[in-house]
């Protein structure tokens, strides 16, 4: 018998019929010998709703009071849902979050879980109870014992917090799509549903599947090690398991992080290549990036900033032991890569003595201002940024091997995380004191680890290592803006202060890259610094950076909006060459031209100009085989 937390969304419960049909399959779950607590958010668009309501009264209503507002909708389906079951002659009792007791922080319209207690539900278990909780509500842990909301979208965090905190078999998240699908099916319609995915992958691929899955539940489902499932509330399909390593034991207190790090990680045994003023055309990094795969050379760290004139930076880094013949493939490939163009005067050049140091979290998710903690911390500490290279749920910097253990005690103590000292290679400082000193290669693709979910009413095929793809999904973003500043003095801090003027007008950026070429400027060392915000903030971010500039010495400020971000990410491609190479070629074989690289373990990121970005999605999408033979159907 398993202890089962079932989600369904609002479309799950917009009508009595589609209520009568979830009571129907909650039965059929207790029927096979299973407990089950049931989360539902409110009917159909019924949120949606009450904000209009609140709009029409006030342009600025309190939080506190939206807060009451809203969590009115799931008050309404959980006792209907309640009825059903009882109709059904199933006992059930509905719950709001706050006689569940879902303590949040007192932080209203955004609120993070600090703890579920789970006598009660316990006990209504034992009575032989479905229990049906609401969704997306807590109770703060004041004494006013304050009605307080997750934000939007957050039932889903209910659920798998619940999930956690009574350490139940598994988790179903019933929603209207059949489960996560390798790419959007707007663009490629023979996009494919995939069978499984880590929650690592999942969260760097936040752009792509936060719609059905809030990146807040997945965290928790990581940090927990819940095994999670996305199905369809209108077949038996068995829809997409997100799968998570089995965590060290952790505390339940404070369940939801309120930190938007919860990792520091370095690296010492890698080395950095970089290729100065080659072309700026379509095939240049497919040709380089092929040789280097051919070469059975491992790459981890990729990053192309903006071009200059017609000629473009490329850095990467390998491990040590590989620096040599990765410069000799790197030189020996330069006449060809400027076969017929004038630019020769371009050039390699390697260092051996770098760190790599990394913040990671998906609490900086949505969250202006962590880079620019991470970049301030540095340069408090007098350590100058070589590289940087940022993921949806990461930040890498190369920095100067000297500076590797004083990056690192400075990181942790700005993000507060625990520090011990520092003996090996690669590692991990968490906010677990058990979770230290872990080996960079064994997280998120340590897969020997990942827990089963079990048991599985489902038939499904064993998780192995080496089932892991290379490349689990593609996603397209739009949306984004690119900004570069040129010449900013290369010194501590500069990157910490453009990044600071943005966290303080609240614009979050994107993908964040540091050229490698250095310019002398009125004999200041100079580099550019380019990155991608919202569209909508562009402007903003462009004024800002620009009235800074005479102050702060740096040049001139560029905008592109019509750019397109398109990202491979998969956990099999940590320990694959040539991964990121077929993602270049096929950009090249479409005459796709590649404007910026960012990459991290388990993502490589390109921009290419908007009107290439539905084109670079499909191409990249068939090169790595992704498209299944179904069409499937999402709603609009
Ligand atoms: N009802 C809430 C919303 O619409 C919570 C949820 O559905 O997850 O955002
Ligand atoms: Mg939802």
């Amino acid at each position: 018998m398993a202890l089962v937390v079932q989600k369904y969304g609002g479309t799950s419960v917009g009508t009595v019929e589609r209520i009568q049909a979830v009571a129907q399959r909650v039965k059929r779950t207790v029927d096979a010998g299973n407990s089950v607590v049931v989360v539902v958010s409110a009917m159909g668009k019924t949120t949606d709703g009450l904000v209009k309501l609140a709009n029409e009264i006030s342009t600025n209503p309190s939080r506190r009071e939206m807060d009451m507002l809203l969590s009115t909708g799931e008050q309404v389906s959980i006792a209907l849902l309640s009825m059903a079951l009882q109709q059904l002659e199933q006992p059930a009792i509905s719950l709001t979050g706050a006689q569940v007791g879902i303590v949040t922080e007192a932080e209203h319209s955004r609120a993070r879980i600090l703890r579920i207690e789970t006598d009660r539900l316990k006990r209504h278990l034992q009575e032989g109870k479905v229990v049906v909780v609401a969704g997306f509500q807590g109770i703060s842990s004041t004494n006013d014992l304050e009605i307080t909301t997750l934000g939007r979208g957050g039932s889903d965090t209910s659920a798998v917090a619940l999930a956690a905190a009574l350490q139940a078999d598994y988790c179903e998240i019933y929603t209207d799509v059949p489960g996560i699908l390798t790419t959007d099916p707007r663009i490629v319609p023979d996009a494919r549903l995939m069978a499984e995915i880590t929650s690592d992958e999942m969260l760097e691929l936040a752009s792509l599947g936060a719609k059905v899955l809030h990146p807040r539940a997945v965290e928790i489902a990581r940090n927990f090690g819940v095994p999670l499932v996305v199905r369809s509330s209108w077949s038996d399909e068995p829809g997409t398991w997100v799968m998570s390593a089995a965590p060290k034991p952790r505390s339940l207190e404070g369940l939801e992080l309120s930190r938007a790090v919860d990792a520091v990680e370095f690296d010492t045994d890698q080395a950095k290549v970089s290729l100065l003023r080659v072309p700026d055309q379509p095939g240049v990094a497919a040709r380089l990036f092929g040789e280097i795969a051919s070469q059975k050379l491992n790459v981890d760290l990729i990053i192309q900033s903006i071009h200059e004139g017609n000629t473009n930076d490329i850095a990467f880094t390998v491990v040590k032991d590989s620096l040599k013949q990765a410069e000799a493939v790197a030189s020996a490939i330069i006449p060809a890569l400027c076969g017929g163009v004038p630019t020769s005067d371009a050039e390699v050049m390697v260092e051996q003595k770098i760190a790599k140091v990394s913040i990671s979290g998906a609490g900086m998710i949505g969250r202006p201002g962590v880079a620019a903690q991470m970049f301030s911390t540095l340069a408090a500490a007098g350590i100058n940024i070589q590289m940087i290279s940022t993921s949806e749920v990461k930040v890498s910097c190369v920095v100067d091997a000297a500076d590797c253990d004083r990056a690192i005690a400075a990181l942790c103590a700005a993000f507060e995380l625990t520090s011990s000292p520092l003996s090996q290679v690669a590692g991990v400082r968490s906010q677990e004191p058990g979770e230290i000193d872990q080996g960079i290669g064994d997280r998120g693709s340590g897969v020997e680890s990942l827990r089963p979910p079990s048991p599985i009413p489902y038939p499904r095929s064993p998780i192995s290592n080496h089932s892991l793809p290379p490349v689990r999904g593609v996603a397209l973003d739009l949306k984004q803006a690119r900004l570069a500043i040129r010449h900013i003095p290369d010194k501590p801090g500069m990157a910490a202060k453009v990044f600071q003027l943005l966290a303080s007008q609240n614009i979050s950026v994107d993908m964040i890259i540091q050229s490698q070429r250095c310019r002398v400027v009125n004999s200041v060392t100079t580099r550019d610094i380019a990155f991608t915000v919202a569209q909508m903030d562009a402007e903003a971010a462009r004024q800002a950076l620009q009235q800074a500039a005479p102050e702060l010495g740096w040049g001139e400020v560029v905008v592109d909006p019509a750019i397109a971000k398109v990202s491979i990410v998969g956990a099999g491609m940590v320990n694959q060459p040539g991964v990121a190479a077929r993602m270049f070629l096929a950009l090249a074989q479409e005459r796709i031209n590649i404007q910026m690289i960012a990459t991290s373990e388990i993502k490589v990121s390109c921009v290419v100009a908007e009107a290439d970005g539905a084109r670079a999605l499909q191409t990249i999408h068939a090169a790595f085989e992704l498209s299944g033979s179904e069409k499937i159907q999402v709603p609009a």
